[in-house]
């Protein structure tokens, strides 16, 4: 059994899909379950159209925007009376239908938002039985169990593994499995969503349950490289990558693979392919149990970070009672430190932008400290560093905090200053 995750760049258009057909249907003989997200840009407009109704803005033009970008492609991929339309039609009026509710935001969120990938999901399921392979459209949320923390499902592993190994290989054994990724839902059958970009965390639940012979992820990149290659011209592909290189790579921002997925793997020691959509025939990344002896410097860019310091306000120095209030606070809002230092009088934390949480982390720790705060910067890591490089990044005035260990330097820059 193999997985494949398809994101919403392979499977942006017409063209796209008609590509991602055939790469598919090279694997028809196989036992093949392909989790797909949705299409294009769709879930930030789909994010667009919730916020709109949230703040009383019209929502319905984004909407029929929306609605029109996939009949568009479903007008060069079916003739006009296929069914496929009447589907999507079904989904839309859902989608209409529950904006109309008055759940709270987070929940609404995810009855909403998850219409992203069952629009993708239907579409695609339909255009391949077109092409002749026998595919059967599986509704994750029937198996991808979660709590009710909306927004950020949490797996229940247990459920999620029964449900999954009970029915997929039989199903498997006859068509091609096409579900969503990013989607759940609670053991009362409510949608939940796993966290932007988690359709290759749902890849990765599937093939740990289904002890799968890898994932491959189909990617706009050849596979993974030591930079970005829009910034860098001559980064370098990794032809293999150990399992903890890759997770930690993730953990200091590199978007290509979202940061759940390489645990589930690694414990059932299945491989994780990186492959490019545009250039199916060549071997890309694979992330497995391997040692690589020098792995060459790896330049990771984290933007839109946010600096914030406590300093606080009587003469004492910064002790552990004040640093554990503001654990405690980051805790409870649930913020995550990219990066932090601390001085005599002043601790500084790095954290993703995330509005609503710094306000009530500040609002919170401002009884307790002077708090200030930059934002608009970058956070550069260079795993595996070498002297020219450390020196290459030495030389910017722009430097606000920098930090070397044995395997990492990194440092935060304004790019404004
Ligand atoms: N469609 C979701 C998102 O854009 C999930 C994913 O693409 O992985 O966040
Ligand atoms: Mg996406």
């Amino acid at each position: 059994m193999k997985v494949f995750k398809f994101g919403g760049a392979s499977i942006k258009s017409a063209e796209a899909i008609k590509n991602m057909s055939r790469i598919i249907s090279k694997y028809a003989d196989e036992k093949l379950l392909v989790v797909v997200s949705a299409m294009g840009k769709s879930t930030n407009a789909l994010e667009n159209i919730l916020n709109c109704k949230f703040k009383n803005k019209d929502h319905l033009t984004p909407l029929s925007e929306l609605k029109n970008y996939h009949v568009e492609i479903m007008n060069q991929l079916f003739e006009e009376e296929h069914n496929v339309f009447g589907l999507v039609n079904t989904i839309f009026d859902y989608l209409e239908e529950t904006l109309a509710k008055s759940y709270a935001y987070d929940k609404m969120y995810d009855q909403t938002v998850s219409c992203g990938e069952l629009l993708s999901s239907t579409i695609i399921a339909e255009f391949l039985k077109e092409k002749h392979i026998r595919t059967h459209w599986l509704d994750a949320r029937d198996y991808i169990k979660t709590n009710a923390n909306f927004r950020e499902g949490l797996v229940d592993w247990h459920v999620t593994e029964e449900l999954i190994k009970h029915d997929v290989h039989d199903i498997a054994a006859s068509k091609l499995i096409i579900t969503q990724g990013f989607i759940g839902s609670t053991s009362k059958g409510e949608t939940t969503t796993l966290g932007r970009e988690g359709s290759d965390f749902t890849a990765a639940i599937f093939a740990s349950a289904l002890e799968a012979e890898h994932v491959c992820v189909w990617k706009d990149v050849p596979g993974i490289l030591n930079a970005d290659p829009k910034l860098v011209p001559d980064a370098i592909l990794f032809a293999e990558l150990p399992y903890h290189e890759a997770a930690e790579m993730t953990y200091y921002g590199a978007s290509v693979i979202h940061p759940k997925t390489i645990k589930p793997l690694a414990n059932k020691h299945i491989p994780l392919l990186v492959k490019s959509f545009d250039k199916p025939d060549q071997p890309g990344t694979i992330i497995h149990d391997c040692t690589i002896d020098a792995l060459p410097p790896c330049t990771i860019i984290k933007n839109d970070q946010v600096l914030i310091s406590f300093k606080v306000l009587d003469f004492t120095f910064v002790n552990e009672e004040n640093l554990s209030l503001i654990f405690h606070e980051l805790s409870q809002v649930d913020l995550k430190i990219n990066i932090m230092q601390n001085s005599a009088i002043s601790f500084s934390i790095v954290v993703d932008n995330q509005p609503v949480k710094i306000d009530r982390l500040i609002e919170a720790l401002k009884p307790h400290f002077e708090i200030r705060y930059n934002t608009g910067l970058q956070l550069v890591t260079v795993k595996n560093y070498t002297k020219e490089k450390i020196d290459s990044y030495g030389k910017m005035s722009n430097i606000l905090l920098e930090q070397i260990s044995r395997n990492n330097y990194r440092i935060l820059t304004s790019p404004s200053l």
